[in-house]
């Protein structure tokens, strides 16, 4: 025997002719090698096997205390380790087998033995059993590992039933595996396709028909024992026997709900606008694709309406982001109440939003939807506590006509837009082909702006203010003025708000204010009496980071005394009570520059940033002037206005003044400058310095 075979051999025999025969043929092997015990039932062998480990057992199944599978048993579980091998009768093949089933490595067959036989019988007993003994400690490690990952593992045997369950597999179907084993696999994994809730074919068929691991399509669903439904993702790959023939299938699946819910969401931030919810452009043109098609099905129309809110940035200027995204999510709520489940409100960006109404039939139909939009837009909106007014303009394109494709669709009806806004704000307007050519026009504006900046085409004129009791001229307020090299001359209301669009009134902005500084240094130099130089700032220039550097270093390299110099804001950017408005104001105040409120009266309604800020001067909006001609009963807020101002100790400025009865009015009511027509309309520099060498304007009696 070699060194790893038996030494130790307990035999359990009643026949003593057998041991004898037995231990002869043990002697022939050398006595050092084989240490034999013997003993004639299995009463005495569980006595023995309780303290004494034999190497293996032999076991004679006629027993005088147990016969057959008894005596098996009784002896597998006094020593479940060790090896056993049985000795039978003659012709008693089956019960040999079952010897084997209960445990045993091996049989002999009586009167068959022969010394060679026996040895090599024992030693591959021995042999098997550890190998046996090394599968079961490997199987149960294996087992351990399995129910060690968090991956459901479900194996099948070849016929499809569960054979095998780890932990998370027990969990996630609700069967354990004890009740699982045996089952089919179909029984226990009930997947169903998520959308159309058909059953998914048997993951044993899919994969030894495919003969590679398979994946199940994406979107199944687990139904779990108890009915609840898993979103699941797995994969499948068939066990092969040696013969090459499916034996089963192993499954690994995982819970993916929250991989996919993370999906979904992920999904719906990139198809909707983050601040509102709605749609955003991208989900937009999908339903628009949509909606095309369906039109060409049913022949039928689709209409897009572009809005954009009048004025909402300066809202957004003045009262800051916060309010302004507020404002936007309460007019998405209100354009949603004005269409149906089949339409479409998206937002674009901005303050722009873009409707599909996906299925219209008389285009009367698209206009009763813009009204019902404009009216729902324009009720007050309560943003903090404060009643926020806004109103937008609207422009349509349809489908087929105005354009065939979601693209030219929305560009159509922005341009459509544009000039709802031209036209006079709070108004629809639907598309027609030659607005495209305006639309071009705006665009060549902007670029014109650029080579006009770069080219020197602007020009400053300057506007007399007037004392209204001396008629002494107090200062100049400086207007832009713009030839264009082609069109002629252009009105700032023309070309200043492309410009504050595009940025370009930075620049802009930069070039009136040195250009303005060093003509007054000039006539200051000159000895001309001139006590202040007004220059417009807009929204975006203050707001801009580098507005005070600008405004200072253009103060040093002029040398212009900024006690002279005004800053025209308007009231918009002056409701925006931040802390660096603030900031601002105070910066420029300490050098000594004056702050007046530009348009006065045509911004909102709470005043309370003239007591907040250091403001030295309000200037009268030319429109309420205007009321003192048109309307002369009807003037009590023009009082309330001068009245106002003085007792806050401002310096009060009439705007546009062009008739003597208004100049009549404000002397009466102690105005305190006039600014208008009827002095001097703005004028280039040669002609100003002559007003200003005359020094005053003669006033009619009063
Ligand atoms: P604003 O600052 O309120 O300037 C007064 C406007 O009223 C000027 O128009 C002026 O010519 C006009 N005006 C003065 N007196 C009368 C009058 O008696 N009757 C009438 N009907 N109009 C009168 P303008 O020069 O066309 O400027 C319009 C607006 O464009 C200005 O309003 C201002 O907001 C803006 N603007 C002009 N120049 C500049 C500039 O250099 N920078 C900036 N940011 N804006 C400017
Ligand atoms: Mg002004
Ligand atoms: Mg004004």
């Amino acid at each position: 025997m070699t060194n790893n075979s038996a030494r130790k051999i307990l035999l359990i025999e009643d026949n003593l002719g057998d041991v004898r025969l037995l231990s002869e043929m043990f002697k022939d092997e050398g006595p050092n090698n084989i240490e034999l015990t013997h003993v004639d039932c299995v009463g005495v062998a569980e006595n023995y096997l309780s303290s004494n480990l034999p190497h293996i057992i032999l076991l004679d199944l006629g027993l005088p205390d147990a016969q057959g599978l008894d005596a098996i048993r009784r002896v597998r579980a006094a020593a479940p380790h060790i090896p056993l091998v049985v000795l039978t009768g003659l012709n008693d093949e089956s019960m040999a087998v079952q010897a084997l089933k209960e445990g045993a490595q091996d049989y002999l067959i009586k009167g068959q033995i022969e010394p060679r036989g026996l040895l090599r019988a024992l030693r591959y007993a021995i042999e098997r059993k550890v190998a046996e003994e090394a599968l079961f400690v490997e199987k149960g490690l294996a087992q351990l590992t399995l129910n060690c990952i968090g991956d459901a593992i479900a194996c099948t045997d070849r016929t499809g039933n569960i054979s095998f369950l780890n932990i998370a597999a027990q969990v996630m179907t609700g069967w354990t595996l004890r009740e699982a084993a045996g089952r089919p696999a179909e029984e226990i994994f009930l997947i169903v396709d998520a959308t159309s809730r058909e059953p998914m074919p048997a993951p044993v068929e899919m994969s030894a028909t495919r003969n590679r691991a398979v994946r199940l399509p994406p979107n199944c669903i687990l139904v779990r024992r108890d009915g609840v439904e898993v979103p699941i993702e797995d994969t499948i790959a068939a066990i092969y026997d040696r013969e090459g023939r499916p034996a089963g299938a192993v499954i690994v699946f995982r819970d993916v709900s929250a991989a996919r819910a993370m999906a979904l969401q992920i999904t719906h931030l990139a198809e909707h606008d983050f601040l509102t919810g709605l749609p955003n452009r991208m989900l937009l043109n999908d339903r628009i694709a949509l909606a095309i098609a369906s039109a060409i099905r049913h022949k039928h129309q689709v209409a897009l309406l572009f809005l954009d809110l009048d004025g909402f940035k300066h809202i957004n200027d003045s009262l800051g982001h916060p309010a302004g995204d507020k404002l936007l999510q309460s007019v998405a709520r209100r354009l949603g109440t004005c269409v149906s489940v089949l339409d479409t409100v998206s937002r674009q960006g901005g303050d722009e939003f873009v409707v599909l109404l996906a299925r219209v039939g008389p285009a009367d139909q698209v206009a009763t939807t813009a009204r019902k939009m404009l009216e729902a837009v324009a009720g007050p909106h309560m943003i903090d506590g404060d009643d926020l007014h806004v109103t937008t303009s609207i422009g349509i394109s349809l489908y087929p006509d105005d354009g065939r494709d979601a693209e030219t669709l929305i560009k159509n009806a922005d341009t459509a837009m544009f000039q709802a806004k031209e036209n006079g704000r709070q108004i629809y307007q639907f598309f027609e082909p030659d607005m495209n050519v305006r639309a071009v026009e705006r665009q060549s504006t902007e670029e014109s702006l650029r080579r006009a900046l770069q080219r020197n085409e602007f020009k400053l004129h300057y506007q007399p203010k007037v004392d209204i009791q001396t008629g002494d001229i107090t200062g100049a307020e400086a207007l832009i003025r713009w030839t264009h090299p082609l069109k002629g001359p252009m009105l700032p209301d023309q070309f200043i708000p492309i410009a504050e669009e595009c940025g370009l009134i930075l620049p802009i902005t930069r070039w009136v204010l040195r250009e303005a500084c060093a003509q007054a240094q000039a006539w200051v130099a000159a000895g001309l009496p001139l006590m202040t130089m007004a220059v417009n700032i807009s929204a975006m220039d203050f707001r801009a980071e580098s507005f005070l550097e600008s405004v200072f270093s253009i103060i040093d390299e002029t040398g212009f005394d900024p006690k002279f110099l005004e800053l025209e804001l308007t009231e918009r950017v002056l409701m925006r009570r931040t802390g660096s408005t603030e900031f601002v104001l105070k910066a420029l105040k300490e050098r000594g520059i004056r702050l007046a409120v530009d348009d006065f009266g045509t911004g909102y309604s709470s005043l309370s940033y003239l007591r907040a800020f250091p403001i030295d001067a309000i200037k009268i909006d030319q429109s309420f002037i205007r009321q003192i001609s048109i309307a002369p009963d009807d003037v009590s807020i023009v009082i309330a206005m001068i009245d106002m101002g003085r007792n806050l100790k401002l310096r009060v400025v009439a705007e546009g003044v062009e008739t003597e009865e208004e100049l009549a009015f404000l002397r009466e009511h102690h105005c305190d400058e006039v600014q208008g027509f009827l002095f001097s309309r703005a004028v280039p520099p040669e002609r100003f310095a002559r007003l200003l060498e005359a020094r005053s304007f003669q006033f009619a009696p009063s």
